[in-house]
């Protein structure tokens, strides 16, 4: 079983760690503010008041013994980095760190960071295409330019075939999956494979293109 460690109980460490207690792992979680510690006592496995840039404390926590660590201090960008530093250095696999802005982003991508998360930036992203498109569920950005969303099929598309609606030679994007009415998947479909309305369909592409396509279906 995985076990992670993570550093600072704001609101996203705190959602971190609750989550993943929800999903059946072990969770060290460490804040240097008692008050958290205190909050997270009866949820996380285990929970320690330390100052995540002291080596000697992360090293009497015995934080090499695990496989992924979430940095998620957000304010204090020094302690960021250098607990992110400190953590690569210990040895942990993996570790991924919230980033506040571009910069604080390149700075953890040089300290060794694996992943580097932007919590608040993509949140606004996610729901600018949610408020402007009434058929998009979800919206992942995959880099700067490429995009996967989940879009639910509107009436126009109902009972057409994939090779009918000719959605990559319009719009220049690809249908990966159909979750039907049934909830059945239906991973890389066949161009005779039907639609129907209300089926969630999962389109990969550029954002460019994506928009277009969004947009031929409001
Ligand atoms: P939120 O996730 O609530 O938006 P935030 O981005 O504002 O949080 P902070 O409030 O700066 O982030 O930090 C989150 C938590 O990290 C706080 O509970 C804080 O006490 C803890 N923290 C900050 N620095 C350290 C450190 N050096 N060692 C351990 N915990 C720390």
């Amino acid at each position: 079983m995985k076990q992670f460690i993570v550093v600072g109980l704001g609101r996203f460490g705190g959602s971190v760690t609750k989550t993943l207690i929800s999903m059946g792992y072990e969770v060290l979680a460490m804040d240097k503010d008692q008050k958290k510690v205190q909050e997270f006592a009866a949820i996380a496995t285990h929970v320690f008041q330390a100052d995540s840039t002291d080596e000697q404390a992360l090293v009497e926590l015995g934080v090499s013994n695990f496989d992924h660590a979430i940095v998620a201090i957000g304010d204090d960008l020094q302690a960021s980095i250098l607990t992110t530093l400190q953590l690569k250095k210990l040895g942990l696999t993996t570790v991924t760190a919230k980033a506040v802005n571009e910069l604080h982003h390149k700075v953890l991508e040089k300290v060794g960071a694996d992943h580097i998360v932007h919590p608040e930036r993509d949140t606004g992203i996610r729901v600018a295409h949610q408020v402007t498109s009434k058929n998009l569920i979800d919206f992942i950005e995959l880099s700067p330019d490429y995009s996967l969303v989940e879009i639910s099929a509107p009436t126009s598309m109902h009972g057409q075939s994939l090779e009918t609606l000719n959605i990559r030679a319009r719009y220049g994007c690809s249908v990966m999956a159909i979750r039907t009415r049934a909830n059945e998947m239906i991973i890389s479909p066949n161009a005779q494979d039907q639609v129907h309305e209300g089926d969630i369909l999962v389109v990969i592409g550029s954002n460019d293109d994506i928009a277009r396509f969004e947009k031929g279906y409001e």
